[in-house]
């Protein structure tokens, strides 16, 4: 797998840490805000906010063939037709699961993520651990994940980089014929658009 990494990103993204930390103490000093406050507003975006652009860009593929293919064609010019676009996000691939394939997505040297669709990082995906094993072990990973899949499926693995982000494009869940593409975005989980788990 080549992994052609430009490292000045993640030398950036050290000093932007280092400031919003600084930033983060002073604020709790000053008293304006309190840890609980910021832990908060970390979830959210790590949960909420987020991968709810992400899972507005499934559900509009669920529900429209023509901009499924567009999303699978050219994921980047179908993500910014949803308004998501830009830095750490600039160029998009989606990948399609299916009953045969399944994919999942790792930054083997860092954390390179898709901000536009999925908000931040959680812990885990930055984490040693997963960065090491899930290119070594994937089905191991996964199934830690409470992920099992069987032999049959071929398992794929992408290494992001700070060219390319990937997003999974889970596959439909049974059963949600009948559903609008608001009540379909309400089903699409996180962990299943960075491809750790299924719908
Ligand atoms: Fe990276």
């Amino acid at each position: 797998m080549g992994h052609d990494h430009d490292h000045h990103h993640a030398h950036s993204s050290a000093d932007a840490e280092i400031r919003a930390k600084a930033l983060e103490s002073l604020l709790i000093e000053k008293g304006l805000i309190s840890t609980d406050v910021i832990d908060e507003i970390v979830r959210q975006y790590e949960e909420d906010i987020g991968p709810m652009n992400g899972a507005r860009v499934v559900a509009r593929a669920w529900s429209d063939p023509s901009y499924k293919k567009w999303l699978l064609e050219d994921g980047t010019a179908a993500i910014a037709d949803m308004g998501y676009s830009g830095k750490e996000g600039a160029k998009m691939v989606v990948l399609e699961n299916s009953p045969s394939t399944h994919n999942v997505v790792v930054c083997t040297l860092c954390s390179c993520y898709p901000w536009p669709v999925l908000g931040l990082p959680p812990n885990w995906y930055k984490s040693y651990a997963y960065r090491s094993r899930v290119v070594r072990e994937p089905r191991k990973v996964l199934s830690e994940f409470g992920l099992e899949l069987d032999e049959s499926v071929e398992v794929r693995v992408w290494d992001s980089n700070s060219e390319i982000r990937y997003l999974v494009l889970p596959e439909r869940p049974e059963g949600t014929d009948g559903l609008s593409a608001d009540e379909l975005t309400k089903l699409v989980s996180r962990d299943s658009m960075i491809g750790v788990a299924k719908l």
